[in-house]
């Protein structure tokens, strides 16, 4: 199977495609235990015309039999960093541990992070992105002057060239101790503002969190932005700041768009502590999303040659059983955060199968890379198959979880307003004239 079998006039039907229950909300059909049916796909103009359950009519002649391949919406990618993507070769990190990521990338940002090398590296990434099957993405921005007069507009720059391929939005991303120089946040606030962007700290426990915490809840009401955090990237039990957010999201009556990447350090607390934050994040109205190869990576690194013993991830169950929205994304790719990845949403999506368990039974966990966060990004018709929607979507071999999750489906058909797209990564070696040490 090959991506030729799609018509490139943008008018055919997919007949005998497997959907999944969480994907298609309009398909009233009965799904199978593992919560997949077999349906056609009718594609016209580049959007979905119509989605029949199988058996109700037979196929119209020319359409395509695929044999029960599993077709899913493209994904949507909430967490990543693209302005720190590929810098690996020329920073690697000395000891796979999060200091050791921290001081690498500063030292590397302080040294190379010019508007060219930012916009190439953001460039490649995006290709891997895009041939991958991922229709929107958001990414973190270093934002410690002066690296926000750089990569601001760079990013401003690559999201109209990529409009109509991936959907980009960025949240600026510094340390909240930043956030003390009152005047220079202010500043920082209006740009992302101006930018359309996101606002976004680093928590950490710091004596006046919860002043900081105030403030940056206060320019984001002034200026009407929805909030990113990164949050309790630890093992450190005593990490609660998680809890901080939701509180300060709730006295200060915010109404905006709360997104909290990490959260590790709440899986290693005592079950009553746990139970009390859930509470107040589910009040908050908090979206949590978990970066399960980044974590497992980072997290519970040992330095004396002995075995990890925790997977890094926070509680996703417990918090989707309260309702809490919950995402998994890509987070680091090549870069001293984690030495691997490639921004492949399916990759991840493997990977969080594995580690957090999203299986027997998979249940809604699909939307966790699709239409979950999208309604955190606010994307609307994005991350669903619907008759009425964009053609948007990918074609895998696999029929079932275990032949959709066992290989890498290198060969998937990505599709974008009813036509298969040309899926060539880039070669890594475009960037080696980047990678000098
Ligand atoms: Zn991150």
């Amino acid at each position: 199977m090959t991506s030729e079998i799609i018509p490139e006039t943008g008018q055919f039907v997919l007949s005998n495609v497997r959907l999944h229950a969480s994907l298609t909300p309009g398909l009233s059909v009965a799904f199978d235990a593992d919560g997949f049916a077999l349906a056609d796909i009718a594609v016209v103009d580049g959007k979905i015309s119509s989605i029949t359950a199988r058996g109700r009519s037979n196929s119209p002649a020319g359409a395509l039999d695929l044999g029960g391949r599993i077709v899913v919406p493209c994904f949507v990618d909430c967490h990543s960093h693209i302005d720190k993507g590929h810098i690996w070769p020329r920073k690697p990190n000395p000891d796979g541990t999060f200091m050791g990521a921290l001081n690498a990338t500063g030292a590397d940002r302080v040294a190379r992070w010019s508007a060219e090398d930012v916009a190439r590296r953001m460039d490649f990434s995006l290709r891997c992105a895009y041939a991958h099957g991922t229709r929107a993405l958001r990414t973190h921005l270093d934002s410690v002057a002066p690296q926000e007069e750089i990569s601001w507009p760079v990013f401003e720059t690559v999201r109209e060239k990529w409009r109509g391929r991936i959907e980009l939005q960025a949240a600026c991303l510094l340390g909240i101790e930043g956030v003390r120089d009152k005047k220079w946040f202010e500043g920082l606030a209006k740009r992302v503002a101006a930018a359309n962007g996101v606002l976004g700290v680093v928590t950490y426990m710091l004596p006046d969190l919860e002043e900081l915490l105030d403030r940056v809840f206060a320019q984001a009401i002034k200026h009407g932005l929805d909030l990113d955090f990164h949050a309790d990237e630890t093992d450190d039990t005593s990490a609660i700041s998680l809890k901080k957010i939701a509180e300060a999201a709730l006295w200060n009556g915010f109404e905006g768009n709360i997104l909290v990447g990490h959260c590790c350090s709440l899986a290693r607390q005592p079950d009553l502590d746990v139970l009390d934050t859930l509470d107040k994040v589910a009040k908050a109205g908090l979206a949590v999303v978990s970066l399960p190869m980044c974590n497992l990576y980072l997290q519970d690194r040992r330095g004396d040659k002995t075995t990890p013993r925790w997977r890094g991830v926070t509680l996703l169950h417990e918090m989707k059983a309260r309702g809490i929205p919950v995402a998994v994304a890509s987070d680091n790719t090549r870069d001293p955060f984690y030495a691997y990845g490639d921004l492949d949403m399916l990759e991840v999506y493997r990977m969080a199968t594995r580690i957090l368990h999203f299986d027997h039974p998979v249940g809604d966990w699909p939307q966790a890379v699709t239409s979950t966060p999208a309604k955190v990004m606010r994307l609307d018709g994005f991350g669903t198959l619907a008759a009425g929607g964009a053609a948007d979507f990918v074609v895998f071999r696999g029929r079932s979880w275990t032949e959709l999750l066992s290989r890498p489906e290198s060969d998937r058909i990505v599709v974008r307003d009813g036509r298969a797209i040309e899926r060539q990564l880039p070669d890594y070696a475009e960037l080696d004239d980047l990678m000098v040490r």
